[in-house]
């Protein structure tokens, strides 16, 4: 099957069975190739709903968890968005086809992964600021943003990312050690933040 209606399969289904709801994550979704992200051994399988190895014992999240954190940061072109968490860069050129371009600051630990992300991501033409270090941290330069989310799971919520992310804004991520939950958090005006519960999930630890 072509790359492109094999996608489209995947998009129509996660569309179907209300994974996506808005319609420009499922737009996002179709226009990112997630094949161009993944070794060639792995390209056949881009389109099945499921984590893909990516290198250095990382995956890349199945397709139905990237399109529904991108439901829930709830982002518009535009908005400024913080990624803890790199990979391979396919999360964040989904969420850079909303914002657009120069929109999506995301932070990776891993060197090797973060320098090959961010050439990946400017070959495919994907303007995404790319930071090697510790998304505990977040991006302070660039603070505040409109939504921030992790693709590695917290113990807690990184403070820092908290406090960068804007009050009307939202903070995404899976949280809790051993077991983790997805979870959606508002941060609020004192400095405390309000939490929602959305599932069980799996992803790899924040290191
Ligand atoms: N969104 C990614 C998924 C990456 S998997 C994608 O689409 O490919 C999670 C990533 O988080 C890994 O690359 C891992 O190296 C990174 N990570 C782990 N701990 C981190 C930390 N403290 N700061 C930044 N990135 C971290």
């Amino acid at each position: 099957m072509e790359m492109a209606t094999a996608r489209d399969r995947l998009v129509d289904s996660l569309v179907a069975n209300e994974i996506i709801t808005k319609q420009s994550t499922a737009d996002a979704v179709r226009a990112v190739p997630r094949h161009e992200f993944v070794g060639a051994d792995q390209q056949e399988q881009a389109y099945q709903d499921r984590p893909l190895p990516i290198g250095n014992d990382q995956t890349i999240s199945a397709p139905h968890i990237v399109g529904q954190m991108l439901d829930l940061i709830a982002v518009e072109p535009g908005d400024r968005v913080l990624e803890i968490g790199t990979g391979c860069g396919y999360h964040a050129a989904v969420t850079a086809e909303v914002v657009g371009d120069g929109n999506v600051y995301s932070v990776e630990y891993d060197r090797e992964l973060g320098e090959a992300a961010r050439e990946r991501l400017a070959d495919l033409g994907y303007d995404v600021s790319v930071r090697i270090g510790d998304g505990r941290k977040g991006w302070p330069e660039h603070a505040p943003f409109d939504a921030s989310y992790l693709t590695c799971a917290a113990t807690e919520p990184p403070s820092a990312v908290l406090e960068q992310t804007a009050t009307d804004g939202v903070v995404v991520g899976p949280f809790g050690a051993g077991r983790q939950e997805l979870k959606r958090l508002s941060p609020q005006p004192d400095g405390t933040y309000e939490s929602e519960t959305i599932a069980p999930v799996r992803f790899v630890p924040m290191r």
